[in-house]
């Protein structure tokens, strides 16, 4: 055992939203993203930020471009030189991106230690996101909000080839139409946003989950365990005698739904297929069908990348730094 090859640690800069996913899905798509984000373009300047190998960059950027969210674009010929744009596509994502710096900050950073903080150019203040109802304009919270299938609902058939891993956001979406797996398609992984989706949408028992889903029960089991000890749900004891669990939402996990809800509303947007949402929010309050807008919490005025700037905040860090003295010891 010993000689065996010790699997590389991939390191990569200390984020809010590096850690969110960490929880909710995979990182370096949205990473690159978020680079972009903050005006970089240029393949080095990018590499050099994230510290991100240069192939795993070559090839996220290769995917990002594929799906539309960056734009590959000459900027000086012999040699030729390219850099990376924002779509519209991926402008749209800003309050996805945003969202999950909130839940980050409030959930994952240490002593409130925030990796970043953005300041709202339009009021001055320090920026933080809160979602409100497209109809009302009042916040969104999940208890103000009930779901409806949308004309996109529905299942679409399962590939016949069975795919590389378990987790691949095809898998998923092969059996549940979900603008956030669609979503994390592109930028993370989805079984996990799919127990938390179910659990949000009142399925509590791991059968009821596991039949929802269509999962399988070793990845359920393994899901619904990384999700209780990261603290988005808890076991409650439902029955004695066999004893029998449920899984229940913390707080933690409730105020991961602004950012599921502006995934879902960008995979609405630009994955719907043509073929509508697959779910459709209903607010209770307005008892409207409404869209999730990204508002600023001091000034309430919707939230655009170009009114927002950023500075290193007191745990700015690079993990990665910290992560290659702890591997060298
Ligand atoms: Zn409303
Ligand atoms: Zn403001």
């Amino acid at each position: 055992m010993a000689a065996r090859d010790t699997p590389e640690v991939p390191s990569f800069p200390n984020s809010s939203v590096a850690r969110t996913l960490a929880i909710v899905g995979d990182t370096w798509a949205f990473l690159v993203l978020r680079a972009c984000f903050f005006g970089l373009r240029r393949f080095d300047e990018i590499q050099k930020s994230l510290g991100i190998a240069r192939n795993v960059l070559s090839s996220r950027l290769e995917d990002l471009v594929q799906n539309e969210v960056l734009e590959k674009v000459l900027y000086q010929e012999r040699p030729n030189r390219y850099e990376y744009r924002l779509t519209e596509k991926a402008r749209d994502l800003y309050p996805s991106l945003l969202a999950m710096i909130r839940w980050g900050d409030d959930w994952c950073a240490d002593d409130g230690a925030v990796p970043l903080i953005l300041k709202h150019e339009t009021c001055g203040k320090r920026l933080l996101v809160d979602m409100v109802c497209s109809e009302c304009e009042e916040d969104i919270n999940a208890r103000v909000v009930k779901f409806r299938d949308g004309p996109g609902a529905g299942r679409s058939p399962r590939p016949q080839k069975r795919r590389r891993r378990s987790s691949n956001p095809d898998s998923y979406e092969a059996v549940r139409a979900c603008s956030v797996a669609r979503t994390l398609k592109i930028i993370g992984d989805p079984w996990t946003i799919g127990v938390i989706r179910e659990a949000f949408f009142g399925a509590h028992r791991f059968d009821e989950i596991q039949a929802n889903l269509g999962i399988a029960r070793n990845i359920l089991t393994d899901r619904l365990r990384a999700l209780t000890t990261n603290g988005i749900l808890e076991r409650r004891l439902y029955q004695n005698r066999p004893q029998r669990y449920e899984y229940r939402v913390t707080d933690k996990g409730l105020a991961l739904y602004p950012s599921l809800i502006a995934l879902m509303r960008w995979g609405d947007t630009w994955l719907d297929e043509g073929k509508g949402k697959p779910v459709e929010l209903m607010h209770r309050v307005c008892q409207k069908t409404f869209s999730p807008i990204a508002v600023c919490h001091e000034c309430r005025e919707p939230v655009y990348a170009k009114d927002v700037s950023y500075a290193d905040g007191p745990g700015a860090v690079h993990r990665s730094a910290e992560d290659a003295t702890a591997a060298a010891e």
